[in-house]
């Protein structure tokens, strides 16, 4: 079954924690604290892969969790940071934030993007003995991994779209014209799986032809098939309209033609205003006159139109050739750019934090929203310690601390992190 939508959770790692450790060595009572950090944890990296076709495999895994770092050890020892998760996609899959909808990324060529960030690894105390403090007895967590639920979307990418009722013959026109072998059959249908083929025009050009499902009336509205697949017409550059010119199964050309294009106007104006070319297919059915009544009648409309028979590639050198030098006056294949992320501030109003005190340690809790400030204060550097003693002292948990009656050298303990008070 084709699948071109799916939903899935994604769990990037978790930094490894930091070591507390301190030197050992015989005869040597006291040594300085040697925690390693914690090793990074992996990525979940997005990649496509021109082997796959469909979104299928996400129909049955929909969790994915990156691996997490390795703690930090004895001696300076760095935990190893964890390898990234690749999840391989069908090229031209965009990424959403299912909650929001905001495009994060159109997977689009070889390049692997960063859909979820594996969280740092904890500083070791070695990184937090100080002159004031020299035996710390505290280390950082590693970091979070970023968690999200996103939704792929395939959107294929080809230069030239075929549109059309079931039957007319899109399948043999890009069997003739590519290497591609889309199912051919007189019923309809037969297509239910997006076919690309590579059109070559020698001399190292070409261009991509997607054969797609054929539209019914009321696709648009998403009555049967179709609606899900226009969606693959949608970043074409160009539409070819193939018409069973002959009527051969009863219905009129000029209908066939206006009901289509219907359904296009209703799923995207944008869509319905690429360029269309019209092709009549079937040409073997009927006789010169009317091929030229038709001819008069669509290019009177502004199309170019072009009799073929597709089952014996009759005509269709001069299509191809007219779809390329069109298509060099077009503009490339719509590539979506990344939506900016919001940026969240914890807003004043809810920076929170209740204190309590056990065994002489002064614990400062309720306050998730100060883990992202944590998380970004590296210790060995100055700079960023002011500023965390900036945003503690501004949130009133200095204050607050000493109207609980701490004093100085006491300890204090946020967000699992200790450190001494000196004021
Ligand atoms: P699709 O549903 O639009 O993809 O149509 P297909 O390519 O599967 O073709 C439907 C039927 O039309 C098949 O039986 C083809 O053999 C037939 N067909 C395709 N091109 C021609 C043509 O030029 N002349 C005639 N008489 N039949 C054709
Ligand atoms: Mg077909």
């Amino acid at each position: 079954m084709f699948v071109d939508i799916a939903k899935i959770h994604l769990k990037a790692g978790k930094g490894g924690d930091g070591a507390v450790s301190f030197h050992r060595e015989k005869y040597v009572a006291a040594g300085g604290p040697d925690g390693g950090d914690g090793g990074k944890g992996g990525d979940i990296i997005f990649k496509a892969d021109s082997n796959l076709s469909t979104l299928a495999d996400f129909r049955y895994k929909r969790k994915y969790t990156a691996d997490s770092g390795e703690n930090g050890g004895t001696s300076r020892r760095t935990g190893k940071s964890a390898g990234d998760l690749v999840i391989s996609v069908p090229v031209g899959t965009l990424v959403k934030d299912a909650e929001t909808g905001r495009i994060i990324a159109d997977i689009s060529d070889e390049n692997g993007v960063v859909i979820a960030k594996g969280g740092n690894g904890g500083w070791g105390n070695q990184h937090f003995a100080t002159s004031t403090r020299q035996i710390p007895r505290f280390a950082k967590s590693g970091a979070l991994g970023e968690e999200l639920d996103v939704t792929l979307e395939l959107k294929l990418l080809a230069d030239v779209g075929l549109i059309g009722f079931p039957n007319v013959g899109k399948s043999t026109l890009v069997s003739v014209v590519s290497q591609a072998k889309p199912k051919i059959a007189n019923y309809h249908f037969t297509t239910r799986t997006p076919v690309l083929g590579v059109v070559s025009m020698g001399e190292g050009s070409s261009f991509v032809m997607a054969d797609i499902p054929g539209l019914i009336e009321g696709a648009g509205e998403g009555v049967g098939l179709g609606h899900e697949f226009l969606r693959h017409v949608e970043r074409c550059r160009m539409l070819l309209h193939v018409l069973d010119i002959s009527g051969s199964e009863g219905r009129d050309p000029i209908d066939d033609f206006e009901k289509i294009n219907k359904e296009l106007e209703v799923f995207s104006s944008e869509l319905c205003d690429r360029p269309q070319i019209v092709v009549a297919n079937k040409c073997d059915l009927i006789d010169e006159e009317e091929i030229e009544k038709y001819r008069k009648y669509f290019e009177e409309k502004g199309y170019s139109f072009f009799p073929i028979m597709a089952a014996i590639a009759e005509g269709t050198d001069v299509l191809v050739n007219h779809i390329a030098s069109e298509l060099a006056k077009l503009p490339p294949i719509k590539i979506f750019e990344a939506e900016p992320k919001p940026i969240e501030e914890a807003p004043k109003n809810i920076r929170t934090f209740t204190i309590r005190e056990e065994n002489d340690i002064y614990y400062v809790e309720n306050c998730d929203w100060l883990m992202e400030v944590m998380n970004n204060v590296d210790p060995d550097d100055y700079e960023s310690l002011q500023y965390f003693e900036r945003v503690i002292r501004e949130c009133g948990i200095i204050d607050a601390l000493e109207k609980a009656g701490i004093g100085e050298g006491d300890t204090v303990n946020i967000l699992d992190i200790e450190f001494d008070f000196v004021n």
